[in-house]
């Protein structure tokens, strides 16, 4: 495999909203600038699973997701420059106008394959190797010991260990899990959960982290700032997303940075960040087809 995608364009950005206290520091990575297309963390997830695939000779990557699935995006993205066909299971019936998302995937040669929500329910028991006999299988949302190898690798990014804290968005946690078996043991890891009662993932991340006896740093699972639950938009997180672009010109989306960051916002309020915290946030990219930035751009 040979993608070559350019690091340099990953910048550190120290931000100071107005509502940060000044003994405060705050600081972003910026994923979200890698790659037009495969931008984030989900390029970090795929890159070792599709050595594998290479390594294992298939020809084809199959993958999962929704309507609107960053990951749909980037695998399609990804595959298309690694020379690799691709199959993406669609959550439900094929409508008859495709989201953007599958519009685009579509154009980078991804095959759609729509399944019902029943169907899609069980994906994680279907033997997919049955109709697609050289197909590689990722996980949705890349979720996978691979996956999390490859996120170990977003910190040496920044190559600075005086951060007292590092905060990212969490779906499925793959990224988190990275982030805490890459972190130095000073260092507090914090996971703003964008799912409603997602209370699987302590233990889905705790199945990624390095084994005992290798010491980790702190980490937690923040519940609370899901905003009503997955993709649901409130009007104070548009008018966040809005004033936050205006004071800092980072582009947020509304699934997972604009939660994180709002939440990061509560959470200084809150006091739980005490003075003389040095703030590693990961942007974490996921700006396709956000209403958001096309119209604040
Ligand atoms: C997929 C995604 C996440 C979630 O990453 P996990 O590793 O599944 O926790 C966070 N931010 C953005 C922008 C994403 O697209």
């Amino acid at each position: 495999m040979n993608i070559q995608l350019d690091y340099n364009n990953i910048t550190l950005q120290t931000i100071s909203p107005s509502w940060l206290p000044e003994n405060i520091q705050a600081s972003v990575l910026r994923l979200d600038l890698l790659h037009p297309e495969v931008s984030g963390n989900k390029w970090f997830k795929l890159r070792y699973n599709l050595e594998a695939a290479f390594a294992q000779e298939k020809t084809r990557i199959l993958t999962f997701g929704g309507a609107y699935s960053n990951h749909i995006a980037a695998t399609a993205a990804a595959c298309r420059l690694a020379g690799i066909a691709c199959t993406g299971i669609i959550r439900g019936e094929r409508p008859s106008v495709l989201s953007h998302t599958l519009q685009e995937a579509s154009l980078k040669g991804m095959d759609l394959h729509f399944i019902s929500r029943e169907a899609y329910r069980v994906k994680n028991e279907t033997d997919w190797n049955a109709l697609y006999a050289d197909a590689y299988v990722v996980p949705e949302g890349g979720n996978n010991a691979l996956g999390g190898k490859g996120c170990e690798e977003i910190l040496s990014l920044v190559n600075d260990t005086s951060f007292t804290h590092i905060a990212c968005a969490v779906g499925t946690g793959t990224t988190l899990a990275g982030l805490i078996n890459s972190a130095v043991l000073q260092q507090e890891i914090r996971g703003y959960v964008v799912l409603k009662g997602a209370t699987y993932l302590e233990q889905e991340i705790q199945s990624l982290l390095n084994p005992a006896p290798a010491p980790l740093p702190r980490w937690q699972l923040l519940h609370q700032h899901h905003g009503g639950g997955y993709a649901k938009v409130t009007p104070a997180l548009m008018e966040f997303i809005r004033q936050f672009y205006g004071e800092t010109r980072i582009p947020l989306d509304i699934v997972y940075t604009g939660k994180l960051f709002m939440g990061f916002r509560q959470d200084v309020l809150d006091g739980m960040y005490p003075a003389g915290s040095n703030v590693l946030l990961i942007h974490t990219g996921g700006l396709q087809g956000n209403p958001v930035t096309s119209s604040a751009t």
